[in-house]
């Protein structure tokens, strides 16, 4: 298979190149050349499958022409250690829960396949280079990328973080690591973060003597493998008889996790409808209402791996209807909620439901309730654990959620990370140190 960038201005790259670079040369994001679709039949036998199986299947139909197939089912195998299973919030409305993983957050699906395949690569390659991945994080994403990639040979990590505006129990996730993960505690802001990760890959020099990649939804081996769990959810409605055909509706910040679920659908899965769930950073809801896309700087809310403003996965979705606004509106819908609105939610579904939300998974679940019409079965993505967000949660509940084992265990670790001012010279001196 072949990609091609979104901008249309650089060659096409084999999936090698693709998943090593993270993204074209002329800052386009890499597109498949086609959609495999799924036969009919095959979609009715997922529900006798298991996860492992469904998931072979659809990376099988992406990834299998550009790698061995046995070595991509383990890597399927081993990426997936956890389930993602489907539970009944109210009659008609479900919820995927993506949160059984190592760091629990959905993105320890993508970060793991990732570094799976990127090491696979390396190795097959015989690259002797050692390949880096930047990182910037407000947490989450910081916490997947380390712990997916941990111990993987040929590949260094680096955690940008902001010093003291990280939750100690979202810091504790990638400092303790140790091994091939480098935490940098910088003096300043996420955007500050973003901002030094951003220079070195526009840097000429250190890209000459150093390979950088990203661990962002940019990168393909990270956001189409959660294409898994869609297909997975669908097979446990149709066990529980409810498949129909389900109206999904995906918490976003960067629209990876959207953009992998409409892949999905173009694959053969019967999606009815996408709702794009938002918080106050809505320019994506406001795009789907009225055809104008304003990028602008975000705003922080309670439910903070959404707080993007100009989210990188659009270039895909644009592609993906030809720029067609009425096509992307039709099957699209937006809805935003505030910091109040979600505290709402989350407060009023664990007293109604006794289901506890977290602050992402609170705008999945209310935009589905806005939106879900009678005789409609409704799927939000419960994209993280609530006690992630501890402090929060506990605030709106009043009451003390327990923190899971796996969490209590990054706790007990000693923090392991190097303090850096937000300069870029530092950084780049830093960088060039470690070769
Ligand atoms: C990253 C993240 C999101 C947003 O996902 P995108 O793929 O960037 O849209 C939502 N919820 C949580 C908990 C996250 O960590």
């Amino acid at each position: 298979m072949y990609y091609y960038s979104t901008n249309k201005q650089a060659p096409l790259a084999g999936l090698e190149e693709v998943v090593i670079k993270s993204l074209a040369g002329d800052k386009g994001l890499y597109m498949p050349e086609r959609i495999p679709l799924l036969d009919e039949s095959v979609i009715r036998t997922l529900k006798d499958k298991s996860f492992h199986e469904i998931a072979d299947l659809v990376a099988q139909a992406f990834f299998g022409m550009d790698m061995e197939p046995d070595v991509l089912t383990e890597i399927v195998k081993d990426t997936l250690s956890f389930e993602t299973p489907v539970v009944q919030v109210t009659d008609s409305i479900y919820s995927l829960e993506l949160f059984h993983g190592p760091t629990l957050a959905f993105k320890d699906v993508g970060a793991r396949f990732m570094a799976r395949m990127l090491g696979y690569f390396i190795r097959k390659k015989g690259i002797n280079r050692q390949v880096n991945v930047l990182v910037a994080t407000s947490g989450d994403t910081g916490s997947a990328v380390a712990n997916g990639f941990l111990g993987i040979s040929g590949i260094r990590v680096y955690v940008l973080y902001p010093k003291g505006k990280v939750s100690p129990i979202q810091e504790c996730q990638f400092t303790t690591l140790g091994q091939n993960i480098t935490a940098l505690e910088i003096d300043g802001t996420f955007d500050d973060c973003q901002s030094l990760v951003k220079a070195a890959f526009a840097d000429d020099d250190l890209n000459r003597h150093m390979q950088l990649t990203s661990a962002n939804s940019i990168n393909v081996a990270r956001f189409l493998p959660q294409a898994f769990y869609y297909f997975n959810a669908y097979a446990q409605l149709d066990r529980a008889g409810k498949a129909g055909r389900p109206t999904v509706c995906v918490p976003s910040g960067n629209f990876g996790n959207l953009t992998a679920g409409l892949f999905a659908q173009r694959m053969g899965l019967p999606i009815r409808h996408f709702i794009a769930a938002n918080n106050r950073n809505d320019v994506f809801s406001e795009y789907l209402n009225t055809g104008i896309y304003t990028p602008r700087p975000s705003v922080a809310t309670l439910a903070n791996a959404m707080d993007v403003g100009n989210p990188s996965n659009f270039a895909r979705i644009l592609d993906m209807f030809d720029h067609n606004h009425s096509a992307i509106a039709q099957l699209i819908s937006g809805n935003r909620y505030t910091d109040e609105q979600i505290a709402d939610t989350l407060r009023n579904v664990y007293r109604t439901f006794h289901y506890m939300l977290d602050p992402h998974g609170a705008c999945g679940y209310q935009a589905l309730a806005d939106r879900l019409q009678p005789g409609e079965t409704g799927l939000f993505l419960e994209t993280a654990h609530p006690a992630k967000f501890k402090e929060t949660v506990d605030r709106i509940t009043g009451e003390q959620i327990e923190i899971p084992l796996k969490l209590k265990a990054f706790m007990q670790g000693r923090k392991q990370s190097i303090p850096l001012e937000k300069s870029f010279d530092r950084f780049k001196a830093f960088l060039h140190g470690e070769k």
